[in-house]
């Protein structure tokens, strides 16, 4: 008999808290107050607290938390913003939507996040910011960029869509940086009944300007002082996202735990799992294992019932949409390799023992057996 392992069950998330997050849109549909307002602010407050940043300005979704922290840091036309090249497509949608370049630089071999190594040798005159990507929920080495940021007078942005709740060196991911972006679609670790996103900052001038672009660049209503677009954080989601932050660093607890029973139950296999350096708490929003038989593999997992998942198949220097850019096959063979091996194992916090004890004895089996 096989048990069926669905990639993620968001319907199992809303079941867990179904009552208080029943109450708390209930409270918000009978407000009569759905622009901005208490549950916004209360959100806010307590996700800045979470992330132990000073600021935190709620936004539409994470890709318009990332442009307009760029645009707040004044990137525009011809600028250079340095981007991973293993990345969600987003990272760079976010750059050239501000006008500017993104200057793709390859991963570190270990950590599958952008290499501090091969920063320096991209940055020219038109440098304006550098931005790291926490992917999979594992903290980028944020050290050795703040202090190239510095030397060059850069600003550093952190997109950390994929790592609510992380540490590095023991502090929160959440101003590191000049400012943090965030997304809330529902399958990240912290995710909305829709979409939501947010920036969290210690910097009041860029938390301002945010804010200000945000809201038809006016900050009284009708005066409008610069052209800003329309993307708030909804109360409805503000207040469902209130009430999953309680519950969070027990979720990502839950994934955790899970990360290091496939770890474990893994490391005869030849499969490369993820590696953490001594300075990285990740909240495995992803648990990627790498192999050259990943399509195999993926096949194998299917046929015992267990849905996977490759983030992400094509690197943005490779996608039709920047075809512009002629970056032909090779030009970052370390993101290209990784697009062929890597595969992403059913981590949500709402797995049940039994199913996990599945996904890892079936990966056990078809290593040491099948392919
Ligand atoms: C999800 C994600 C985004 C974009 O978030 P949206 O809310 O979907 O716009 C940006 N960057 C990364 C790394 C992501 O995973």
């Amino acid at each position: 008999m096989t048990t069926n392992v669905p990639f993620l069950d968001l319907r199992a998330s809303y079941l867990e808290l179904k009552d208080e997050l029943d109450e708390a849109c209930l409270r918000v549909m009978d407000s009569g107050w759905y622009i901005f307002g208490e549950e916004v602010d209360s959100f806010e407050s307590a996700y800045a607290d979470f992330c132990e940043a000073r600021h935190c300005v709620g936004v539409g979704n994470g890709l318009d938390a990332l442009f307009l922290a760029l645009k707040a840091m004044g990137v525009g036309q011809q600028d250079e913003v340095i981007v991973p090249s293993n990345t969600y497509i987003a990272t760079w949608l976010a750059v050239s939507r501000c006008g500017a370049v993104p200057i793709p630089v390859e991963p570190c071999e270990d950590s599958y996040n952008i290499d501090p190594d091969k920063i320096e040798a991209e940055i020219t005159a038109k440098t304006k910011v550098i931005l790291p990507v926490h992917l999979y929920g594992q903290p980028a080495d944020l050290d050795p960029i703040l202090a190239l940021a510095c030397k060059y007078d850069l600003r550093v942005l952190e997109d950390a869509a994929q790592a609510h709740g992380a540490r590095y060196r023991g502090k929160r991911i959440g101003s590191h940086g000049d400012a943090v972006a965030w997304s809330f679609y529902p399958g990240k670790n912290l995710g909305a009944m829709g979409d939501g996103g947010a920036v969290t900052t210690n910097d009041s001038e860029l938390a301002e300007r945010i804010r200000l672009l945000s809201n038809y660049g006016s900050k009284v209503k009708y005066e409008n002082q610069v052209q800003g677009v329309n993307s708030r954080l909804d109360p409805l989601q503000a207040a469902v996202l209130s009430v999953k932050l309680k519950y969070l660093d027990e979720w990502n607890a839950r994934r955790s735990a899970l990360a290091r029973t496939y770890s474990l139950k893994l490391s005869q296999s030849n499969l490369v799992l993820p590696f953490v350096p001594e300075w990285a708490e990740p909240v495995w929003h992803q648990y990627v294992v790498r192999t050259k038989d990943r399509d195999n593999l993926q096949k194998s997992l299917e046929q015992a019932g267990i849905a996977t998942m490759i983030h992400y198949p094509i690197p943005p220097h490779r996608q039709l949409a920047y075809g512009y850019l002629d970056q032909s096959i090779g030009s970052f063979p370390i993101a290209e390799r990784l697009a062929n091996e890597v595969l992403s194992h059913p981590i949500g916090p709402h797995l049940k023992a039994e199913q996990h004890d599945h996904v890892a004895n079936e990966m056990m089996h078809i290593k040491s057996g099948t392919i």
